[in-house]
């Protein structure tokens, strides 16, 4: 009998989220099982489902990646037994990636295929570093190449010297950064001119990209000098002589910048890529893990009759989020909000409103709760209004009281999750940032210098690693950075996330 199983090998794209498909994103959330390997960005596995079983498959430090025939018992056993099995490669399935083979094992087994095509490394190299890949007047083919070849084994060996005798064409070539001087030599041989333009990128689409341009002659010393190494693209061609004029990533005013960042909320503040798009290498170091955690007769109660208030007031995304999925246990229709008017701290929690299609009628304009207070006082509605404080562990006692006391509300509070110190000993973005450091790092909030101070021990900097400038979004937490003792290099002009990176970018474009 067939199973219903299914294996999809996917192109998770050269590093950049933003070059994933539609197709790659819509199956990895629908997946049970998620094999993926080096390469691969590893914020894509977060957009799987909590239950989907995930599987690394990819080299370790120290380690050997998990042999092929392995990978492929693996993709097949899942997929006898009825899942939905989503295997992610780096840049396309097809090229490079060994996905033939997998193919092929699976078709053998009977096992039902899809495969989805991703940007492979070779187009995102060229794209990214200003290597236009053909051209008119230069080049009206490109070879796709791979210079990793292992002599034990049974592989197809490439012919260099037959490829340095092409004419107006441009060689991409994968994996070829450990045989350089051997592929450079290869490619005279044949004919090629040593002063043949010829350029290296490697990790392509990311704010960690490094470029070197040279000549087939002198490649191999512009590599040691500026200490490239995989992975990269090694291109080779006149079309190379483009990448002055049409650069456009590294012209970025925060490439070749490494920022951190603090991930204190579930909701997607949008900072990351606010930074991403000016070409900056973020890291984006988890603090915190919020669990939600309803309180069972509060709920019940003030969710029976939502109807009767007046007005809700929300201070984290994570409050809105879960508060609606209880919402949708108990309704189905979203009119059971009756004229409930919504009021948010600040942009994240208020944007996870509107996206259900729901007006916030009242948001500060600095996300504290003290102004959230001020705010909701000022709108002149409280006496005698019903009112729910979504809330988590941390405390809104001052925010309860200023509504009760100054405004004359009857405030309810409805505590739907509670904030955990995440381990950061395993997490590789902790770990990044203790080996690396960073050139600058952001505070958008008083709760994230918080978590992070509280997080200092997990977060301390090894021998060599860069000693980040500290960046605040405004005085509140410029307050909060100078209680905890934190010197602040920069402050956003007003208080917000678009000010704050302007304010990181006048600050480094100074050193
Ligand atoms: N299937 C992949 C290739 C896998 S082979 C694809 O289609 O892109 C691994 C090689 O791909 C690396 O050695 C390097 O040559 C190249 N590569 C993958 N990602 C890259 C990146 N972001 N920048 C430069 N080269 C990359």
């Amino acid at each position: 009998m067939a199973s219903a199983g299914i294996v999809y090998l996917v192109g998770a794209g050269p590093g950049d989220l933003g070059l994933v498909t539609f197709r790659a994103r819509e199956l990895i959330a629908s997946a049970d099982v998620l094999v993926y390997d080096y390469l691969v960005h590893p914020d894509l596995v977060s957009w799987c489902a909590s239950e989907c079983e995930v599987v690394y498959v990819g080299k370790k430090a120290g380690f050997h990646s998990v042999p092929q025939a392995e990978i492929e018992a693996l993709l097949v056993d899942r997929a006898k037994a009825g899942k939905r099995v989503v295997r992610l490669k780096g840049g396309d399935p097809y090229v490079f990636g060994r996905g033939g083979e997998e193919a092929r094992a699976l078709a053998a087994d009977g096992i039902r295929f899809e495969v989805v095509p991703g940007v492979t490394a070779a187009l995102a190299a060229g794209a990214y570093a200003g290597i236009p890949l053909t051209h008119r007047n230069t080049s009206s083919s490109l070879v796709l190449v791979t210079g990793h070849e292992d002599p034990n084994k049974h592989e197809l060996q490439v012919d260099w010297p037959a490829l340095g005798a092409l004419r107006n064409t441009t060689l991409a070539i994968y994996m070829g950064m450990s045989r350089l001087a051997d592929i450079m030599a290869g490619l005279q041989k044949g004919g090629l001119a040593a002063d043949t333009p010829a350029a290296v990128v490697q990790w392509a689409s990311l704010g960690r990209q490094r470029s070197v341009t040279a000549t087939v002659g002198t490649l191999v010393e512009a590599v040691a000098e500026a200490g490239l190494k995989a992975p990269s693209i090694i291109f080779v061609g006149d079309v190379v002589l483009h990448q002055e004029t049409v650069d456009w990533f590294e012209h970025l005013s925060l490439f070749g910048r490494r920022i951190a960042i603090t991930r204190t909320r579930g909701g997607n503040s949008g900072l990351r890529e606010k930074l991403e798009h000016l070409g900056a290498e973020v890291v984006e170091l988890p603090l915190i893990n919020v669990v939600p955690d309803v309180h069972r007769e509060s709920l019940i109660e003030i969710v029976s009759e939502l109807g009767s208030y007046d007005w809700i007031v929300f201070t984290s995304a994570n409050g809105v989020n879960i508060f609606f999925e209880q919402f949708a246990k108990a309704y189905d229709d979203v009119r059971a909000l009756g004229l409930l008017r919504f009021a948010c701290v600040g942009e994240a929690t208020a944007r996870a409103v509107r996206s259900r299609w729901l007006k916030v009628e009242c948001q500060p304009e600095i996300a504290t709760a003290d102004a959230l207070a001020d705010a909701l006082i000022a709108t002149d509605s409280l006496d005698s209004a019903k009112v729910i404080v979504v809330t988590g562990n941390r405390n809104r006692e001052t925010l309860v009281k200023r509504l009760e006391e100054e405004g004359r509300a009857i405030v309810d509070v409805l505590p739907l999750y509670r904030t955990e110190k995440l381990d950061l000993s395993e997490n590789p973005a902790a770990h990044d940032f203790r080996e690396k450091g960073a050139d600058a790092i952001l505070f958008a909030s008083s709760s994230a210098v918080e978590a992070f101070t509280a997080q200092a021990k997990a977060l301390a900097l090894e021998d060599g690693a860069k000693r980040p400038l500290a960046g605040s979004i405004g005085p509140q937490t410029s307050d909060t950075m100078k209680q905890l003792g934190m010197p602040i290099a920069f402050e956003a002009k007003k208080p917000g996330l678009d000010d704050l990176v302007a304010a990181l970018v006048a600050r480094l474009a100074k050193d």
